[in-house]
């Protein structure tokens, strides 16, 4: 944990989030500023800075996080429709949480990235 982390502080339950799933590893809640009728942030409850470094630390958590995806996809309705996962890494991406997290999106056609 660290003091100063946004998302560890969520997981520490010290700031409110609605949290939609819960896992020994896994903390999944709603964004605060959705982008997509269905906007979840699945983090793990490890930190690390981002995706790239949680691999390397803790693959299966990695793993985790998209298991826990495709339950999330699941309960909230979109898993046969389509969803989008994604994991903004550094600056220039739009990273703005340095804590490893992986986006769930949709709830309506997304178009495409490129
Ligand atoms: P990033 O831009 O780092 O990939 O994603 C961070 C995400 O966290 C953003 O989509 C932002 O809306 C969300 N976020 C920032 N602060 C909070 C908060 O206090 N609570 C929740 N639930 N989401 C937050
Ligand atoms: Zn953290």
């Amino acid at each position: 944990m660290s003091d100063d982390c946004l998302f560890c502080r969520i997981v520490a339950g010290e700031i409110p989030a609605t949290v939609v799933l819960e896992t020994k590893t896994i903390l999944a809640f709603r964004d605060i500023a959705p982008q997509a009728p269905v906007h979840v942030v699945l983090v793990p409850k490890l930190h690390e800075p981002n995706a790239v470094a949680l691999a390397e630390r803790a693959p299966g958590e990695l793993a985790d996080l998209f298991v826990a995806a495709g339950d999330v996809a699941e309960s909230e309705g979109i898993a046969d429709s389509g969803f989008r996962l994604l994991f903004n890494t550094g600056a220039d991406a739009g990273q703005t949480v340095f804590h490893a997290h992986l986006h769930l999106l949709g709830g309506k056609p997304l178009g495409h990235l490129a």
